[in-house]
């Protein structure tokens, strides 16, 4: 199956494949629905594919067992739904399905995803794995953040950065998935690339209306910016009732990552690259900000941004990082 966007990455791991060049260990870097899990799993059915056509064939028993998750040659690692990072016992049962060894004598995959949620102290207990290559066992680690994961696992590893899939590319796979054209063609600008998220706004309308709103709020900040609305922005995103610390935490990255979209969508819109807003919805404020706003003092408020992303997945206060960064934001802002 081809991946929309990683056809290149597909033909060369299954090139390396074929001549027995596989990477021991590859780590798939990319943003958030770019499809790094999508082909975390072909490469696994790569491996345990019985058809012996160069590429997973979809249908026979190892494949089958890798897309339904029921391979006994398949360890699949996530931060779970708590949320709360990938822990050392985690890693613990890697080394267990490891030192297990193969039955049917296939590959086996681990497969690591957002590994830069992995403890310290998991990531040790990794790295000692992957500094000792087991006989047929191959590892494969996703992350949107490459620079949050450490240096001595990045370096063990092969790194694609995994390429945006076109609009048409996401569009087509909306149609196919059931949206009407006119859906499929707003989804598909929004996902700007990613057809796992294009699909997830499919699926989850909530979703795609809470990122609008979010995008909205973010321009309209970035108009008028004050301390208060500051405080008010941070505080609602750093208190919610019922949620661990971890889940506030990825909220609030995923917030700033929807802030810096938009300064970058505004950046594009002032340099003239592209004048196009990802939503609908936000065209107009989109214009307004890149009119207003100097790129030079667009490019610093992207990397506030980032800066303040990088101290969240170090741990940072999330209510005073936030603060922090929107109320720096506004000393960027042109004089009104
Ligand atoms: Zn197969």
């Amino acid at each position: 199956m081809k991946l929309a966007g990683q056809e290149d990455v597909q033909s060369y791991l299954a090139q390396a494949q074929a001549r027995g060049t596989l990477p021991h260990a590859c780590l798939f870097t990319g943003p958030g629905g770019v499809g790094k899990r999508s082909l975390a799993r072909w490469l696994a059915a790569l491996g345990l594919c019985q058809a012996a056509v160069g590429q997973p064939c979809g249908t026979c028993s190892g494949c089958r067992a890798v897309a339904l998750g029921t391979s006994a040659d398949l360890c699949w690692v996530d931060r779970g739904a708590e949320r709360q990072g990938i822990s050392i016992n985690q890693v613990r049962q890697v080394q267990d399905f490891i030192s297990l060894g193969s039955l049917s004598g296939s590959v086996r995959t681990v497969i690591v995803t957002d590994a830069h949620e992995l403890s310290a102290e998991a990531a040790n207990a990794l790295l000692k794995s992957l500094e000792e290559p087991a006989e047929q066992v191959r590892f494969c680690l996703t992350t949107s953040a490459p620079r949050a994961l450490p240096a001595t696992i990045r370096s063990r590893c092969s790194v694609f950065n995994l390429r945006l899939a076109s609009a048409s590319q996401v569009a087509a796979l909306l149609r196919t998935a059931g949206a009407p054209a006119a859906q499929a063609s707003e989804l598909a600008a929004a996902a700007a690339g990613r057809p796992g998220l294009a699909l997830r706004f499919l699926r989850e309308p909530e979703l795609y209306s809470t990122r609008v709103a979010a995008s909205q709020e973010a321009l309209a900040y970035l108009l008028q910016p004050s301390w208060t609305s500051a405080q008010a922005i941070a505080a609602r995103f750093a208190s919610a009732e019922g949620e661990t610390s971890g889940e506030i935490r990825v909220r609030a990255l995923e917030l700033l990552s929807l802030w810096s979209e938009a300064v970058f969508e505004a950046l594009r819109w002032r340099v003239g690259y592209e004048k196009a807003a990802r939503y609908q919805a936000t065209r107009d404020a989109v214009q307004l900000v890149a009119g207003r706003w100097r790129k030079p003092n667009l490019l610093a408020a992207a990397q506030l941004i980032a800066k303040a992303g990088d101290r969240l997945r170090q741990n940072g206060h999330v209510r005073l990082t936030l603060e922090s960064c929107f109320a720096s934001l506004a000393l960027l802002a042109p004089d009104l």
